[in-house]
Parts: structure tokens; C-alpha cells; sequence
């Protein structure tokens, strides 16, 4: 067997996406009368409370673009010391937005409100303007862990009383609302700009949006033509992202289910380890006594893949594509591979 667990992004579109990528109505979004992107960036639109979306490639994409509309060229913006922004968008910030990035120190994706408060600085001849502060929830090198919403709302009055606006990047913001049982337009009532991915535990192929006020969308279209992001009969992926939030978003609690208990199984096998406590959302971070790369070769030998995500740190990611079945494979991969993996 094969158990795939490297990411939630390794889904194959569903029966039902396929079903509607033959059945949906298209045109040319970049002349801008493609039916099914009009309809998803409405759906998503709504979904937010918001006025506005636009339909993108990619999170990077989504997220960049939301910089760069935000700040101008030289502002400040605020992240967390371990943000995707900062991490893995190949220093985006620097090139496209060229936005100064100060990031704030934080425990599990989370930032003391002081922490945030004392890197604000306001505009001087000296001083580069903070504008922006940046969230990212779910997180993802804090594991999948949830931002709690009493904390939203101080980052939320801190940031109005200083004039900052503040973006979500939201690639798995309806993962976070799932464990929250909140529903999605409360969650980016606290924001002014809000990036989510489809293509992550919502089981589309490609696509991210951003959603905001409609003159801040307006803009942002202008930024994705700029980068080379319109895209032409794009109603085709449209029609997957589509099926991916009206139908398939409410599956994530699955994922979460199914997380917890795989880290229940897998805390029980010596020489790794998994703190049970703060177990959230698809992912399931493992601490393994050997290093982690030792660990993912030889899983990989017994057909289950994961990524090492620090020297002693495994993620495994949760995802529609994986089934309860998969789930026993996965727990007696590791308890074969607890007895077969060597030290360097
Ligand atoms: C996946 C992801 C993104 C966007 O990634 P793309 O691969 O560019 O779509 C952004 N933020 C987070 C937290 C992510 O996990």
C-alpha cells in the first residue's frame, strides 16, 4: 500500500469535480466573462461576508498580492517568527510587495499582544510605517494549531487603535473553523484581507482566493494580471474549487478525526513521540529519538511518505484521499519501521 501522507495538497480531484469541470459554463476570465469564476468568487464572496474575491493560482500568489496592495514600497509589515509568508514563499516580500518583514516571536503560531504592540512604529523620518499585520491560521509549522478567537480580537483592537490593517493568510482558515465549530464569515470579520487555498484539505487541484472590500479587490485583480496570474477557461477549475466549498469543506472534521486518532495510536510506540495535548486539526507532528530523516527513508520503505520537518520532527498530514483502512497501514508502517530504523 501506498499512504501518502506529505501534505493535504496530494489529492485527486473527487468524481463530483469532475463531473462538474465537464458540465460548467466557460469563458475567458481575463476578458472577463468566465460564468463559473464569476460564481466562485461570489460563492466565496458570501461564504466571508465580504464583498469581493479573485481566483487565483496560488496561496502564494493570493498572499503576495494582498502585501503589495496593503504597504507601500518601504512599510513595515508584522508576522509571526515562523510564518508561511516569511518561510516558504521564496522572500516574495522583498521582491514583489518590497515590504520590510519584522517578525514577532510566538509559541505554537500564536504571538504575545505586547510582542506585537512593542515592533509598531508609526510614521517619521526615521521610522519605516507599520501597516500591516499578518496571521496565519491554521498554522502550519506550528503543526495545524488554531489561533483562539479572544486573540483575533485583541490583535483586532490593537491594530485599529494603531491603523494597521491585517491579513489572514487563511490556507486552511475552514480547517481552523471546523475544530472551532465557527462559521467562516465570523472568522474573517476580525480581517480586512483573507487568502484561502482550495487545493489544501478542501481536495481541489489548483486555487487560492482573495477576499476583501471590492475597491481592495479591484486592486488586487490588477496585481494578479501583473504577475501573469489571469488565467483563460479557468471556469474549469473554478467548477472544482466550487465543489470543494459547497460540498466537501464540512469533510475536513474527518481529517481532524482521523488525526487524533492516529496520534493516539502512535503515541503509544516507543522511540517517537506525540504530545497529545496539543493535537489539533489534519496534522500530526512526530518527535522521533532518531533523526528524521532516517525515519522518512525507512517509512518510505514500508510505502508510507511524510516530510521531516526539523531534525527530530516528522509532519504527517491528513487528508480525504486517506481512509480509516489507510489509517491501521499507517500506525503498522511505523511499528514496523520502530524495529527496522537505524541511527546514522
Ligand atoms: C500552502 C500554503 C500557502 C500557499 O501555498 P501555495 O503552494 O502557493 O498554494 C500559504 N500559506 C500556508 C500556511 C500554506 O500552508
Amino acid at each position: 500500500m501506498n499512504i501518502d501522507l506529505r501534505s493535504d495538497t496530494v489529492t485527486r480531484p473527487s468524481a463530483a469535480m469532475m463531473a462538474a469541470m465537464q458540465a460548467a459554463p466557460l469563458g475567458d476570465d481575463v476578458l472577463g466573462d468566465d460564468p463559473t469564476v464569476q460564481e466562485l468568487e461570489a460563492y466565496t464572496a458570501e461564504l466571508l461576508g465580504m464583498e469581493a474575491a479573485v481566483f487565483c493560482p496560488s496561496g502564494t500568489m493570493t498572499n503576495q498580492i494582498a502585501l503589495a496592495v496593503h504597504c507601500e514600497r518601504g512599510d513595515a509589515a508584522l508576522f509571526d517568527e515562523d510564518a508561511h509568508m516569511l518561510f516558504y514563499e521564496v522572500g516574495a516580500p522583498a521582491v514583489i510587495g518590497q515590504v520590510l518583514c519584522r517578525s514577532v516571536p510566538s509559541t505554537d503560531g500564536v504571538m504575545e499582544v505586547h510582542e506585537v504592540e512593542r515592533r509598531m512604529l508609526s510614521y517619521s523620518l526615521h521610522t519605516p510605517p507599520t501597516t500591516l499585520l499578518c496571521l496565519e491560521n491554521t498554522h502550519n509549522r506550528a503543526g495545524g494549531a488554531v489561533i483562539p478567537m479572544d486573540r483575533l480580537r485583541q490583535y483586532r483592537e490593537l491594530c485599529d487603535r494603531n491603523g494597521l490593517h491585517m491579513h489572514l493568510d487563511g490556507a486552511r482558515m475552514l480547517n481552523a473553523c471546523e475544530w472551532l465549530g465557527i462559521e467562516p464569515a465570523h472568522m474573517a470579520s476580525f480581517f480586512d484581507s483573507v487568502s484561502i487555498c482550495l487545493s489544501k484539505g478542501l481536495g481541489a487541484p489548483v486555487g487560492s482566493l482573495l477576499v476583501g472590500s471590492a475597491d481592495f479587490i479591484g486592486k488586487a485583480r490588477r496585481w494578479r494580471k501583473r504577475l501573469g496570474g489571469g488565467m483563460r477557461q479557468s471556469g474549469l477549475l473554478a467548477a472544482c474549487g466550487l465543489v470543494a466549498l459547497r460540498d466537501q469543506r464540512h469533510d475536513l472534521i474527518h481529517d481532524h478525526r482521523r488525526a487524533r486518532m492516529l496520534a493516539e495510536q502512535l503515541a503509544d510506540i516507543p522511540s517517537i513521540h506525540v504530545d497529545l495535548a496539543k493535537q489539533s486539526t489534519n496534522f500530526v507532528m512526530v518527535e522521533t529519538d532518531l533523526p528524521a530523516e532516517n525515519w522518512a527513508h525507512a517509512l518510505a520503505q514500508h510505502g508510507l511518505h511524510c516530510i521531516p520537518f526539523g531534525p527530530h520532527r516528522l509532519r504527517l498530514v491528513l487528508h480525504r484521499d486517506i481512509s480509516d483502512e489507510h489509517l491501521a497501514e499507517a500506525v503498522e508502517c511505523f511499528r514496523l519501521t520502530a524495529a527496522s530504523v537505524k541511527p546514522a
